[in-house]
């Protein structure tokens, strides 16, 4: 009798663990599903890659990633959500018990862009060197170490032959943790170097959104010694880098962009939109995120003029303007209209949307039926003021409210650049 009890247990326990499976697998399908919908589905850089095979669902990957929804399981195996959403951390492939996780750069049909780099980060051009994720490895940590790596291998190089004339041991072009980490390592090793970035110091890091959490591991910074962060917010890393900066005293130079770079006789010439710098070495520590296009319109410089969309939920009550008519635009569009006492303005040039996903197309429609966005299309911004703009639509000027401005009309990829200079660029097909 008992045994009867015990084995009706079991399969009663059997039974509600399988129904638990079969409602979580339920709505991972519904979220990929929408992932589809949406176009996050399909990664456009580095991503997990679950080897079905080893994969025991074990679920360590899904508790493992800082970031909503990349992965879920399915019938008891990893699967891919949102996977245009991963930013690479690799907590999934260390959280991973059977190592069923890699992480892989683009798919076998869409291909990623990498330069190439030697060990020692330099391109194919001599002198050239491109850190962190430029060069397709994402992170802080490993930004840092590479920016570091590579200024110590200029620095060998340079032997005594350092710090002559009027030229640059090193002009490190971007302070975001690549930056910093060689500008650091350029400190130490006394080198004669300079540092701008076209924005300000943090990088990629400085667009999270408010009170992201950060997660890293620790980190040797020359000069510095070592930070012993594993898991931090937004705020608290831009804190240290100041920190950082202020003790080491490091100059860096913000709101200056590198616009050319030139080969000469005895190495380059680095032009930016304040000066020139001749240079035995160029360290391109950049990211990849590239340089958002401008509108170019008196009052751009304003405070409340941004490039991107990072929080719309610090958006209430606000009259809101979005200039732009791809996706981004129209998602940032419909987000800011979600909240409450928003009124929205959506600019486009064009004469329609052609160019969007369908869904966002809906989500348009609906947004504009419910009158929650007002599109003005064929229209041109003239002027930003403190407190309203100028537009101009199919001739005729009106002035609107406004307390902040999102311009989101695409930008200038680095590819682009490294291009231009004869840089070698590989594609990867999913590849480690
Ligand atoms: C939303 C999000 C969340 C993330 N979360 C994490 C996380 O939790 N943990 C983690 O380790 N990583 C995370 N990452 C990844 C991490 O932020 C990046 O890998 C890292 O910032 C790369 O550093 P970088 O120095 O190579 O490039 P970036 O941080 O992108 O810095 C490049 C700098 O170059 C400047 N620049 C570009 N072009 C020019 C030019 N022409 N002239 C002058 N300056 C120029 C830019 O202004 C920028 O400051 C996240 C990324 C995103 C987008």
């Amino acid at each position: 009798m008992s045994y009867v009890i015990s084995a009706a247990l079991i399969v009663f326990v059997i039974a509600l663990y399988l129904r638990a499976g079969s409602k979580k697998t339920k709505k991972v399908k519904e979220k990929i599903a929408r992932a589809e919908e949406y176009g996050f589905r399909e990664p456009t850089t580095i991503h997990p890659k679950i080897d079905p095979a080893r994969c025991i669902g074990s679920g360590a990957c899904v508790r493992a990633c800082p970031e909503k929804d990349i992965i879920g399981l399915i019938g008891g195996k990893g699967a891919l959500i949102n996977a245009s959403h991963c930013v690479g951390h690799g907590a999934c492939a260390e959280a991973c018990p059977v190592g069923a996780i890699k992480l892989v750069f683009g798919t076998e049909t869409r291909g990623v862009d990498i330069p190439y780099v030697t060990p020692d980060f330099e391109t194919n051009i001599k002198g050239i060197f491109i850190a962190g994720e430029l060069g397709g490895m994402g992170l802080i940590k490993n930004a840092i170490t590479q920016g570091r790596q590579a200024v110590e291998y200029i620095s060998c190089r340079l032997g005594s032959d350092r710090g002559q004339g009027g030229i640059y041991d090193a002009v490190i072009v971007g302070a975001g943790p690549a930056g910093i980490g060689a500008s650091l390592m350029a400190a130490k090793k006394g080198l004669k170097f300079v540092t701008l970035d076209q924005g300000d110091i943090g990088g990629t890091v400085f667009n999270y959104p408010r009170h992201k959490i950060v997660m890293t591991s620790p980190v040797d910074l020359p000069l510095y010694g070592n930070v012993r962060l594993r898991e931090t917010t937004k705020e608290s890393l831009l804190d240290l880098w100041m920190s950082v900066i202020k003790k080491t005293s490091l100059e860096i130079r913000t709101g200056e962009k590198m616009t050319g770079l030139a080969r000469e006789a005895e190495g380059f010439r680095v032009v930016t939109s304040k000066g020139e710098y001749p240079a035995r070495n160029v360290v391109l520590a950049i990211g990849r995120r590239g340089t958002p296009r401008k509108l170019g319109v008196p009052g751009e410089q304003l405070p409340k003029v941004t490039y991107s969309l990072l929080d719309p939920e610090q958006h209430r009550d606000h009259s809101l303007l979005v200039v732009g008519g791809g996706d981004s635009a129209v998602e940032a569009a419909i987000a800011l209209a979600k909240q409450s006492g928003n009124n929205v303005t959506l600019s486009y040039r064009g004469e329609s949307f052609k160019r969007i996903k369908p869904m966002n197309k809906t989500r348009l429609d609906e947004a504009i039926s419910k009158k929650s966005v007002s599109v003005a299309l064929n229209s041109n911004v003239l002027e930003i003021r403190e407190n309203d703009v100028r537009i101009e639509t199919e001739g005729k000027e009106t002035v609107i409210k406004n307390d902040y401005v999102y311009i989101l009309i695409g930008g200038e990829l680095p590819n682009e650049f490294l291009h231009s200079i004869g840089i070698k660029i590989e594609k990867k097909f999913g590849t480690a």
